[in-house]
């Protein structure tokens, strides 16, 4: 068990400062052009792979830090330089995270690699639970797997929705259900190879924000998959089925199980945004003059920036303590979802509260807070609405089953 402190080691620093300067270096020039493109960023993910920071060695090290906080320390980083890009980084690492927390060690080895690629090739992973009538309520997915035992192989049918990288990712996690009945506890994650037949884009979305993370609908038409590509195996599975079934608890959910441990970090993406709009917003009211002098000395403007340091450090301590936790003992009273909630309503609030600092330049898209306000705002939807982690936290303080 390693202490929980506030000072970041050597090299968390290091991380911090090298992950800073992509972002300012790279990632800030050309964030607004591929937001006004909404396309997925190849040469600046081709970028980072170059200098590993898109990629599973990465991703494993930050995960692998005992303390827990690098991740969310380089994720607030890459995200104050452009959300939309940042997601396009981070997206592979949902996969990574449903393959690593559902798989066995073989399986990790063989398809969290393959998420990334290379430097010079780079591919990417989707995680695909949500579905058209199915986002929040993940117990009543519709896509179906069915075992061939004669061949141990496994086909998927159904349709995803809203999936980062779905359809071009080169890897597909896929949580369907095989025993529908059960709802939930019938769910297996599988893994879906590059190429495989039956697997295609549907609509690529059109979005308010995050423009450069490509997000689409995943169609499974027959897609046929062998037995090796249930993640944890067909053993394990059958053993939960089976308790399912005499209804003993089988402990967490695939889907739930990879969201729980990645909140943190979805708080840390948030909080990289709501810092760039803070600190664009309080140098642009120390230089703005109204009536004679900055905009920052009159008290409504420096009370709501005192506002948003003040929440920004609050969130930021939420996130760290979850990371921490998370690694360090367990969640009591659902504060992986508090750090997530906190974080991303922090983050719609003071990229609100920018543009009304910047007033009229602020909501032109000459200036970027309009575009970290648009940014911030899926925040408080994906991987959990802020709706859920107030489920998920008055479950976990009260012990009751909160409706
Ligand atoms: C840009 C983007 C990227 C995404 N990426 C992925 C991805 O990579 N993989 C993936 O699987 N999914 C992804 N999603 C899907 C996302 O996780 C879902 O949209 C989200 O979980 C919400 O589900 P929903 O849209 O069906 O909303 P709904 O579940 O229909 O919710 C609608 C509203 O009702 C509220 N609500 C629902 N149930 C309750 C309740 N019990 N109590 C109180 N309020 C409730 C919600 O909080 C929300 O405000 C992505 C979505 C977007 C927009």
């Amino acid at each position: 068990m390693t202490d929980f402190s506030l000072n970041l080691n050597e090299d968390q620093l290091q991380i911090q400062k090298w992950v800073h300067d992509f972002a300012e270096g790279v990632i800030r020039p050309v964030a607004e052009e591929w937001d006004e493109r909404e396309e997925f960023p190849w040469p600046v993910v081709e970028e980072a792979a170059q200098i590993g920071l898109y990629g599973a060695d990465f991703l494993l090290t930050a995960m692998g830090d005992p303390t827990g906080l690098t991740l969310p320390v380089a994720i607030e980083e890459l995200f104050w330089g452009d959300a939309g890009i940042g997601m396009a980084i981070m997206g592979s690492a949902l996969a990574a995270a449903g393959i690593a927390g559902n798989g066995t060690p073989e399986q990790v080895m063989e398809w969290a690699p393959q998420c990334y690629g290379t430097a010079d090739n780079v591919m990417l992973g989707a995680f695909c639970v949500s579905e058209p009538d199915a986002g929040s309520d993940v117990s009543s997915l519709r896509t179906r797997a069915v075992y061939n035992e004669a061949k141990d192989e496994w086909t998927l049918n159904g349709t995803k929705a809203w999936i980062t990288n779905g359809g071009i990712a080169d890897v597909h996690v896929v949580v369907a259900s095989v025993d529908a009945e059960l709802k939930s506890k019938g769910q297996a994650s599988f893994i879906v190879p590059p190429n495989t037949p039956g697997l295609s884009m549907g609509q690529k979305y059109k979005k308010h924000g995050i423009r450069a993370s490509h997000t689409s609908e995943v169609v499974l038409d027959d897609v046929k998959v062998p037995g090796s590509c249930l993640l944890g195996g067909k053993e394990k599975l059958d053993a939960k089925l089976a308790r399912a079934r005499e209804n003993v608890s089988t402990g967490k959910q695939p889907a739930m199980a990879t969201f729980e441990a990645t909140r943190p970090a979805v708080g840390a993406q948030a909080l990289g945004v709501a810092r760039a709009a803070y600190e664009y917003s309080l140098d642009y009211a120390k230089e703005r003059v109204a009536f004679g002098k900055p905009i920052i000395m009159n008290q409504a403007i420096a009370f709501k920036l005192a506002n948003m340091a003040t929440e920004i450090d609050a969130s930021r301590l939420l996130i760290w303590r979850a990371a921490w936790l998370a690694k360090n003992g367990q969640f009591k009273n659902g504060e992986g979802s508090m750090s997530k909630w906190k974080a991303s309503e922090t983050a719609v609030r003071v990229t609100e509260d920018a543009i009304q600092i910047l007033g009229g330049y602020g909501y032109t898209r000459e200036y970027p807070v309009e575009r970290w306000h648009r940014d911030a705002k899926i925040h408080t939807i994906f991987e959990g609405t802020s709706e859920i982690q107030q489920l998920v936290i008055s479950r976990a303080i009260s012990g009751l089953r909160i409706e």
